[in-house]
């Protein structure tokens, strides 16, 4: 690999440019270098801190008890549904958000994804997720590396009878709750750039443009010809015979538009010249929606937590739960992922159930062709019309109730944080006001046959009426599957970049 530290060439060339160094982006630049004998260029906006034994990480990037903030983009939801804003955090550096992420690796269920029109069967679907996972270093805590609140929380959970199991890295599992699969060896957040980047780091074919933005794409008809990035002060043309964008589900939609790739009129509007009239891009934008009860750790508690951290890092999240809401579809649709968080006043604990089948569609939309420029997203959190999703998060907040008032809970528990947590209120508002989101949105440029219906890319990842285009990335995930979306995305982009090569 050349350093992504020499002085920068302002003309760049490679076979492949990969917009974007992500979970997604380092699967795909690592299996074209593995397989092919293709050059391949990466460009992140973000630094690329080179591999793990280099030693120059960040601490907080390789904690994985926590969750950092430092190498945040600033998106926020316009929070029209909600009333008020929301951040929707994503990490600009390689490895993307898989270099800040929680660490739990869950499969979700298998049917899901078969409905995404891919060609993959029961069997290659398993075996892709297995050796993403082994790939990524995934592991399960065990029942000793259990906080003394993880271990409550999972002992409310089995009391109020949803069973124990092993079964989160499992398609066909069903409800149930268990310490996490989570990609931490030795507590260090294993990230898609480690994992995927690091092998193939020494190749010559391989460059990593870090602190690059990409502002557009430049097409001649359904060509794309070259992409112009921002680089400190300084415009860099990058020319290759392939484009894929890896951009996640912001940042990919984003580039797109601004290319001129997306509904004609809206493009029209903000001046940008629209090349390929396609009215999907942004569209479609979706997330597991979440409600939350939070309440103040209690004395016992303190000092439980206190005792724990004096020897290991006191993880935020750990165990999750499956459960089924009153109309939700088999064989669950929540997840229960209570979590601590040390603040500067004392242990917060906090209770969030996901919607895992959200029928809520959102947008993303730029306000200007200046890639500086955020865009307005807005996910419409809890607006289906058939109030689906508020009525799945009202029986998951009945669930904790129940939970935080158990045996193996309530003597943990200090003072609810607000008024909602006191409940016994489970009203439209009251959700309303306590709902956040997974930090899993996808969607806004899916993957589908008919670009008149909303599809942006075919079932190889091809943008549609492009010949040298692809996007490979959470956003051409149509529909939500019922997982944390991290090893999907890995799945995903290994099956895509086969289909590719
Ligand atoms: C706080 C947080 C916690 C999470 N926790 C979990 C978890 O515990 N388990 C789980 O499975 N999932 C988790 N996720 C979700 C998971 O990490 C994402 O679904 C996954 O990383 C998405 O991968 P991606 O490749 O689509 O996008 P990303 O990983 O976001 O990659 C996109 C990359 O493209 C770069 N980029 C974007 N635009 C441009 C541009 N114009 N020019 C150059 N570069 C650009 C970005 O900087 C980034 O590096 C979490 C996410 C967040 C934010």
């Amino acid at each position: 690999m050349q350093s992504t530290h020499d002085a920068m060439n302002p003309r760049i060339r490679a076979d492949v440019a990969i917009l974007g160094g992500g979970t997604a982006g380092a699967v795909v630049a690592a299996r074209l270098v593995e397989t092919t004998s293709l050059s391949v260029v990466v460009v992140e906006a973000g630094p690329d801190y080179g591999p793990f034994d280099g030693g120059r990480w960040p601490p907080e990037l390789l904690d994985s008890a926590t969750l950092p903030d430092t190498h945040d983009w600033g998106y926020q939801d316009a929070g029209l549904s909600l009333r008020r804003p929301l951040p929707l955090e994503r990490a600009r550096v390689i490895g993307g958000c898989s270099s800040h992420n929680g660490c739990s690796q869950t499969v979700g269920y298998g049917a899901d994804y078969h409905r995404w029109g891919l060609s993959w069967s029961d069997a290659q679907l398993t075996s892709l997720m297995a050796d993403s996972a082994a790939r990524l270093r995934v592991r399960r805590y065990t029942d000793d590396e259990l906080t003394p609140f993880q271990a409550a929380a999972m002992e409310a959970m089995i009391l109020s009878e949803i069973p124990r199991t092993d079964d989160l890295d499992d398609l066909h599992g069903g409800v149930g709750c268990g310490p996490s699969p989570v990609n931490n060896p030795d507590g260090v957040r294993w990230n898609s750039a480690f994992a995927f980047l690091d092998p193939v780091r020494s190749e010559p074919r391989l460059r990593v443009v870090d602190h690059a933005l990409v502002d557009r794409l430049e097409l001649d008809g359904p060509v794309v010809r070259r992409a112009r990035l921002r680089r400190g002060g300084e415009q860099v043309i990058l020319e290759a015979d392939r484009f894929i964008l890896c951009g996640g589900a912001y940042g990919s939609p984003e580039m797109l538009l601004r290319s001129g790739i997306g509904p004609a009129d809206d493009l029209k509007a903000l001046g940008i010249a629209p090349r390929l009239d396609l009215p999907g891009v942004g569209r479609n934008l979706h997330d597991h929606p979440t409600v939350e009860l939070r309440f103040a750790a209690g004395d016992r508690l303190v000092r439980q937590l206190t005792d724990y951290g004096r020897t290991r890092a006191v993880p935020d999240e750990q165990v999750i739960g499956k459960a089924r809401s009153g109309s939700g579809s088999a064989p669950y649709d929540l997840h229960l992922l209570p979590w601590t968080s040390s603040e500067p006043d004392g242990w917060t604990c906090v209770f969030p159930v996901a919607c895992l089948t959200p029928r809520s569609r959102g947008a993303l939309r730029l306000v200007s062709a200046d890639p500086q420029a955020k865009p307005v997203i807005d996910h419409r959190y809890l607006t289906d019309p058939e109030g689906a999703d508020l009525a799945a998060l009202r029986d998951g907040v009945d669930i904790y109730r129940r939970l935080v008032a158990s045996p193996a809970l309530a003597p943990l528990l200090g003072r609810p944080l607000d008024e909602f947590s006191a409940g016994p209120s489970t009203d439209d508002a009251g959700l309303r006001a306590a709902s956040a989101h997974y930090w899993h949105p996808v969607g806004t440029c899916a993957i589908g046959p008919d670009p008149a219906a909303g599809a942006v890319v075919d079932t190889t990842g091809r943008v549609h009426g492009s010949d040298n285009l692809w996007v490979v990335d959470a956003s051409v995930i149509p529909v939500i599957p019922r997982a944390t979306t991290n090893l999907p995305v890995v799945a995903l982009a290994e099956h895509l970049v086969r289909v590719l090569t």
